[in-house]
């Protein structure tokens, strides 16, 4: 089969897990940053605030796959169609290159380069080029031909067979839901939905209404699809941590209610998440680990 190329712009976590996806589908897929690396904000986000949903696991995913790249410091200059896509890029080549530097910091003792140390990913060496005089002799100071005395904008060109503009998270394809009772049983619902409900833009304000007959529920399942009945297996913590927060947020609403989180395992990241998981159980959120589960008029699980 021929390979088909996917070009994604923007770093969200809505590309993350496109790439993701169309890496395991077979494409090849080069992601397009505008920055020079990918931010550690998401990082900070899942230890302040465990709740908010981030794109670090994601990227621990996507560095096993082989066919997905990165391309930073790009911005779009044109897009056409001839056949294929073809984008026109305007590529900053950093300083120093990301790929062949090693960090063994024998470029600092020059007193020409500064380095900013990140706590994930490579740091970044920033050379004063104004007091270099000749770039050319200068980049010989390291070792591994790192430092690229050729800097400056490049243009570039990629051509995909796909384009994918990054925005918002999509949620999981409706027909699959289907091996999950949705739209074919009562009162199974997405979490979506649920969250809806919450933000009050649904169909009953600030309350858990079941569908069916407008009640509030006495007990609750949050199933977390991820890895059953083949859907995506992209080990992300968010949907698993989704589901904590949405249980968690029922339980504010109505104590009361019995609370069950179906899950292959605890996917968590950080004392955050994990303190969130064990605020949940002290709630009385039960959580039960299974491999599939059976949604009929009571569940199944094995
Ligand atoms: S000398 Fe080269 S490899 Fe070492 S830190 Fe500097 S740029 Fe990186």
């Amino acid at each position: 089969m021929e390979e088909k190329t996917a070009v994604i712009y923007g770093t969200s976590v809505a590309s993350m897990r496109t790439a993701a996806n169309l890496g395991k589908l077979g494409y090849r897929v080069i992601v397009l940053n505008k920055g020079d690396f990918l931010d550690d904000i998401p990082h900070q986000l899942s230890h302040t605030r465990p709740r908010a949903i981030c794109n670090l696991c994601l990227r621990f995913v996507l560095k096993r796959m082989k066919n997905v790249s990165f391309l930073h410091n790009v911005e779009i200059d044109s897009i056409k169609r001839n056949g294929k896509i073809e984008i026109t890029l305007k590529h900053t080549l950093p300083d120093v290159s990301p790929e062949k530097c090693v960090e063994c910091n024998k470029c600092l003792e020059t007193g020409k380069v500064k380095v900013i140390y990140r706590s994930m990913g490579n740091s970044t060496y920033i050379v004063d080029w104004e007091t270099v005089e000749n770039p050319e002799e200068f980049s010989k100071v390291c070792p591994f031909g790192a430092i690229n005395p050729d800097r400056g904008v490049r243009e570039e060109k990629v051509t995909a067979d796909v384009f994918v503009i990054g925005s918002n998270y999509t949620p999981e394809e409706m027909e699959k839901l289907k091996d999950f009772g949705y739209g074919e049983i009562e009162d199974v619902v997405t979490i979506d939905q649920v969250e809806n409900w919450f933000l009050g833009i649904g169909p009953a304000l600030e309350a858990l209404k079941r569908p069916s007959d407008g009640e509030t529920p006495s007990s609750v399942a949050l199933i977390v699809t991820q890895g059953m009945k083949e859907t995506s297996n992209c080990e992300g913590f968010e949907p698993f941590i989704h589901a904590v927060e949405t249980g968690l947020s029922i339980k504010e609403l109505d104590p009361s209610i019995d609370i069950k989180v179906f899950s292959r395992e605890l996917f968590t990241w950080g004392k955050g998440q994990i303190s969130l998981v064990k605020r949940a159980m002290d709630m009385g959120i039960e959580f039960v680990m299974v491999e599939d589960v059976e949604v009929g008029g009571v569940i199944k699980w094995n």
